[in-house]
């Protein structure tokens, strides 16, 4: 399965200009993917050039969030403020071969013929005014520009759109070098994509206008283009793009919304690519099964209710270590120290099929680690009442006498001392998970009992006999 085409190589190229989105790590994987689906290499390059906007936050940022996921790549990261020299090498190329040209019109010209066009209704571009200038005016710091094909047409086979086709006469001569030396996008990325020898380009589907004037720009350096695959854009609920105002869109977030890296993948995938009406893939069939060209031409909806279904599957069946690394990390997070409780892996046990999200099952747990200040009143008054007491104090001497503090054990003691009172298991059960918790909500008794531990559990029956009993001096 795994040698459907020839070895892609390919690459993810974020700007550093903020965290991992969920776009980008969703282009990211898709990038791994294909790559790993035909015997491949990912190449990671950070595209620096944009020296107001990129910060080295970001670049860790995305480190991050991509080494989260497990989005590991073969080669990198490269970085483009590194390769300063090699632009300026291949634009010193274009210019001696006549294919870019100095441009020396003032911003106030631009911005005239911008308005003009705007106030004409037409699309403002270039008019090539310095494309066939000699001279070299003193004292201004050109730009460069290439100088794009005025006749013919400019045609891809996109692997996930199809065939796109644009007359040359609709692109404008655009700038590849900055005034102050830097290079602009388009022409660092194709000077790039040639130089690491990239054979499928995978990105967002809003550079696609971007593409035909890329390929001339190949064609210029003397290089094949690639192959492009340009993935639809991300969808809030609401069918607008996903931003901001729908909630978390840095992949981080999602972690600290309790999701799992497995879960975010799973759900990644899914978003904008289907095999079947098969939901859960695990990664070795994901590399597998994917193929770029199943990728959905439109775009996807981001589903929060979906990804918690998934993030509940992994939560139960995913890989243990994993959920273990990241309960760790929420523990800490939320100030509870393991050691003070029942074992991560214990508390998994029982917790993790109650849960959608780790935040929700660490904040449910913290009873079985630290002391809690107070019974919830609600919870205390309706269950903590003095009919209770005489089946707290007969089941405290029982478990007391517990040989192993083990579920089963657990179960028996509860259900011997409602036995012997002659009252329900539920009579029992309520005013001993408040004596335990503080509250109403917790597993079955026996698995609360377990979690909280011998100790714990008779000090808090103690203190619930003592609330109890200060309940009713105060009532007389
Ligand atoms: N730096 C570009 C971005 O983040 C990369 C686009 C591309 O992959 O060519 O959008």
């Amino acid at each position: 399965m795994s040698s459907q085409s020839a070895p892609i190589r390919t690459r993810f190229a974020p700007s550093p200009t903020g965290f991992l989105h969920i776009g980008g790590a969703r282009t990211a994987l898709f990038c791994q993917l294909a790559a790993r689906a035909t015997g491949g290499e990912f190449v990671l390059r950070i595209e620096d050039t944009d020296r107001e906007r990129s910060t080295q936050a970001s670049v860790q940022a995305i480190l991050d969030g991509m080494a989260w996921l497990g989005l590991d790549y073969d080669e990198g990261p490269h970085y483009q403020s590194e390769r300063m020299e090699r632009y300026q090498e291949a634009v010193d190329g274009l210019l001696a071969a006549g294919l870019a040209y100095r441009c020396y019109c003032s911003r106030e010209r631009l911005e005239r013929l911008r308005a003009e066009a705007m106030a004409a209704g037409q699309k403002p571009r270039y008019d090539g005014h310095c494309r066939d200038r000699t001279d070299r005016p003193e004292g201004i710091e050109p730009v460069i520009r290439f100088r794009n094909p005025h006749d013919g047409t400019v045609a891809f086979d996109d692997r996930v759109r199809g065939r796109i086709e644009v007359e040359n006469a609709e692109l404008d001569d655009l700038v590849i070098l900055r005034a102050d030396g830097t290079p602009t996008y388009n022409f660092a990325v194709v000077v790039d994509d040639i130089d690491m020898r990239i054979n499928l380009v995978i990105r967002g589907d809003d550079h696609i206008n971007n593409t035909p004037r890329q390929i001339n720009i190949y064609r210029a350096l003397g290089a094949e283009p690639p192959d492009f695959a340009h993935v639809p854009m991300i969808l809030g609920d609401d069918g607008q793009r996903l931003s901001k105002r729908h909630g978390a869109v840095g992949v981080m977030a999602w972690r600290e919304l309790g999701y799992l890296p497995d879960a975010m993948i799973n759900y990644l995938a899914r978003l904008g690519w289907s095999y079947g009406d098969q939901e859960v893939f695990a990664r070795s069939e994901l590399v597998e099964l994917f193929r770029i060209e199943d990728v959905n031409r439109k775009a996807s909806r981001f589903d929060t209710e979906k990804l918690k279904w998934l993030n509940q599957h992994y939560l139960r069946e995913g890989d243990r270590d994993q959920v273990l690394v990241e309960l760790l990390w929420h523990m800490e997070r939320a100030g509870l120290n393991p050691a003070s409780g029942p074992e991560p892996a214990r508390l998994l046990e029982v917790q993790a099929e109650r849960f959608d999200t780790l935040t929700e099952l660490v904040e449910q747990s913290r009873s079985f680690y630290q002391e809690f200040d107070a019974f919830e009143a609600g919870a205390a008054k309706k269950h903590l009442r003095p009919v209770a007491a005489d089946a707290l104090q007969a089941l405290s001497g029982r478990l007391a006498g517990v040989a192993e503090w083990e579920p089963d054990a657990l179960q028996s003691a509860v259900q011997e001392t409602a036995d012997e009172l002659g009252i329900g298991f539920g009579k029992i059960g309520m005013p001993l998970r408040v004596a335990l918790t503080g509250h109403g909500q917790s597993p079955a008794i026996n698995q609360t009992l377990w979690l909280v531990g011998r100790e714990r559990s008779l000090a808090r029956i103690e203190r619930a006999l003592a609330w109890i009993e200060a309940r009713v001096a105060a009532a007389t």
